[in-house]
């Protein structure tokens, strides 16, 4: 049909249905750091006050729109696994999307995953805390490996042999996701493998075993059997628990053998979480797979907890991060958005919602931060016992009460905060609701504490309340 020879400028000639108004537009192009004043405060009160000009220019950074978006891509696009390439050679590599290796890139060049080991000085766990935070916000799912890295530091220091050889590469600014021997690496990862299907959080029921293999009856064994949750499995090496002869014991695994040979820790695939979606999660077989004792023989529980309880922490800042991220997309909508004559935030009982919102975000990062604060301090027995008890109860409570928090913030935001390419807070309670369930998970938060450990944390508690919150 031909074209008309003249349109006419008649509104319904044209279709032209509405305007659009009254909606809300992406919260980009701001400085997530400047813009939180708990935050600041918290860093001040907690001893890390040299931080601010690092995490102005951080907050800068990762604020702005191209930055903000590899947090979406690396979520849209999940990892892919290949076991073996097209020649057949075994090879476990999992792909992931160019936005999620440079969310690791800029973790690790900023030392999220070891700046307190490699640069200790006062604050520096709070000034860790608070750019993981922050980071967290763009983007939690790279955060899994960046915390296994850094959390498995204290536990390799049992071992001064293998974290003399180790620990400079866990600590370089470097990142190198290639797929080739740790040698030829500047800077590694660390994971971890602790669960199995038959136990689960009772890592006592695990059957992997391990047999010594060193001639000089050393610390090199092979281990066979399988990890049923293997997260970031593109790791350089993972910390492993496995039956020794003298009992469960801690084991250092590396991806590939000192010879360059592919070391038989093999991925079968790859999990499809609700959450989490950027980082892989893997079901995976070890059939003789080298790997270095860490701790004592029988000690394993005892040495991996380590690297356990700065899991632990690492959930508290996650989830507090979330509780932020969702509280900044419910005021942003809220401040722009009308409804019944009057913006959102100005309707009293969405006042309150938000108020609400706000004050348990703020008293989850006052509680992770004063936490932060004293893992600095472990030599001094009262901050040592408020890291034991505080991490385990505060990661419950935190990472508890986040999904129900995420969620109210989506309510804030109606109908289009349920959509997946809304605010992000429909990508959020998806990820949110499986923190609890990281390694700690509630019964053995609670349970290794026992009563001795609530008594201390109610100790605690009361000297807070009486006011010497110290
Ligand atoms: C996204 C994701 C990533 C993970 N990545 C890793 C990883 O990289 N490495 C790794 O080792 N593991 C990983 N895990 C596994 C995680 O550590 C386990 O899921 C967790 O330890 C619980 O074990 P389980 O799932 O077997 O549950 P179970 O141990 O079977 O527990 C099931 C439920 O029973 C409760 N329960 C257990 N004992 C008791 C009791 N005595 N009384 C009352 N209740 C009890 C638990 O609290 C839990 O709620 C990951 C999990 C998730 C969700």
């Amino acid at each position: 049909m031909n074209a008309p020879e003249a349109v006419p400028e008649d509104a319904r000639t044209l279709a032209d249905t509405h305007t659009v108004v009254n909606v809300s537009r992406d919260l980009v192009d701001y400085n997530l750091y400047a813009q939180d004043a708990a935050l600041q405060e918290a860093v001040g009160r907690e001893g890390a006050r040299w931080a601010h000009d690092a995490l102005t220019a951080f907050g800068r950074t990762i604020g702005t729109a191209d930055y903000l978006e590899l947090g979406a891509l690396a979520n849209r696009h999940p990892p892919e696994l290949d076991t073996h390439d097209r020649f057949g050679h075994r090879v476990d590599l999992v792909r992931f999307h160019p936005a999620y290796h440079t969310l690791m890139r800029t973790a690790i060049e900023h030392g999220l995953h070891a700046s307190p080991w490699s640069e200790p000085k006062p604050g520096a766990h709070v000034a860790r805390a608070a750019h993981t935070y922050l980071h967290t916000q763009v983007e939690a799912g790279h955060g899994c490996p960046i915390t296994m890295t850094f959390a498995a530091v204290p536990s390799l220091r049992t071992t001064p042999a293998l974290a003399a050889v180790w620990e400079p590469k866990i600590t370089a600014r470097v990142y190198d996701p290639r797929n080739v021997p740790d040698g030829r690496k500047a800077g590694v990862t660390i994971g971890m493998a602790m669960t199995e299907k038959q136990g689960g959080s009772d890592v006592r029921a695990n059957t992997t075993r391990a047999f010594p293999v060193g001639a000089d009856g050393g610390d090199a064994y092979e281990l066979v059997g399988h990890k049923f949750f293997v997260s970031a499995p593109m790791c350089d090496a993972f910390l492993v628990l496995a039956q020794a002869p003298g009992g469960l014991s801690c084991f250092l695994l590396p991806r590939w053998r000192p010879d360059g040979t592919k070391n038989p820790l093999q991925v079968l695939r790859l999990k499809r979480k609700m959450g989490n979606v950027s980082n892989a999660s893997s079901e995976t077989e070890l059939r003789g797979a080298l790997a270095w004792r860490v701790g004592e023989e029988g000690r394993g529980v005892r040495t991996i907890i380590e690297m356990v309880s700065m899991t632990r922490f690492d959930c508290m800042v996650g989830s507090t991060a979330g509780q932020r991220a969702a509280l900044a997309q419910a005021l942003h909508h809220c401040t722009i958005r009308a409804a019944f004559g009057q913006v959102l935030n100005r309707q009293p009982l969405m006042r309150n919602v938000l108020a609400d919102l706000a004050l348990e975000t703020e008293g989850a990062l006052t509680l992770t931060m004063r936490v932060a604060r004293a893992l600095g301090h472990r030599s001094d027995a009262h901050e040592d016992h408020l890291v034991r008890l505080v991490t385990a109860i505060g990661k419950y409570w935190i990472c508890k009460r986040t999904p129900n928090h995420a969620y109210e913030a989506m309510e804030c935001i109606g109908g289009s905060g349920v959509m997946e390419d809304g605010e992000r807070v429909a990508q959020l309670v998806r990820r949110l609701l499986d923190e609890p369930l990281l390694p700690g998970e509630r019964v053995v938060e609670a349970g290794e504490h026992g009563v001795e450990g609530v008594r201390q944390l109610a100790q605690l508690v009361g000297r807070a309340v009486q006011g010497d919150a110290t």
